[in-house]
């Protein structure tokens, strides 16, 4: 296990589609190293979320875990390790909700981000069972951004008020009541 370098904004990778995983590819041992790689660098950097891409590997595996000591976000449900893997998102309500956003992959960056109020999320787990999740508010967002970057997205480009993406220590200075995400 290990803790890997996180890809950065500008890496022609983290604006790719990610593979699939096959049978094969998910019940390999690699895919348990992949898994603890990911959620070692996670924790060291402080997400809440994180996608292989982000770590060089072009693959959709997303994981997020909301920690049950985190004070930051403790207005929001929290969640053990949930790995989500070749996922299918469903639009339940187009309505739109805002959040601020943050990425590991965007560093020293907040920003606004409108996106759907609630999706229904199917996904196969580590162990190949089929899961379906329906999420809406921050968790809804939190699992919308993740599954962008198996996408080649960023939160970047959902934002539409560009006077609301702003440097961390402005943010702080001048948004810090509102919830933010990394
Ligand atoms: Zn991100």
């Amino acid at each position: 296990m290990s803790i890997k370098k996180v890809l950065r904004m500008g890496h022609p990778l983290l604006r790719k589609k990610c593979d699939q995983l096959t049978e094969q590819e998910i019940r390999s041992p690699e895919m348990k190293t992949l898994i603890q790689d990911m959620h070692e660098t996670m924790k060291a950097e402080r997400g809440i979320g994180l996608a292989a891409p982000q770590i060089g590997i072009n693959k959709q595996i997303a994981i997020i875990e909301m920690p049950q000591e985190s004070e930051r976000y403790e207005e929001v449900e929290k969640t053990p390790l949930i790995i989500v893997i070749n996922p299918k998102l469903t639009i339940l309500d187009e309505k739109q909700q805002g959040y601020w956003e943050g990425c590991l992959s965007v560093p020293g960056l907040r920003g606004f981000v409108k996106r759907p109020r609630k999706i229904k999320v199917e996904f196969l787990d580590i162990e190949m069972e089929k899961q379906v999740l329906t999420l809406e508010g921050f968790l809804a967002t939190v699992f919308q951004h993740e599954l962008d970057h198996l996408f080649g997205r960023l939160y970047i480009d959902h934002i539409e008020d560009k006077t609301l993406l702003t440097y961390e220590e402005e943010f702080y200075q001048f948004y810090s009541e509102q919830d933010s995400i990394e």
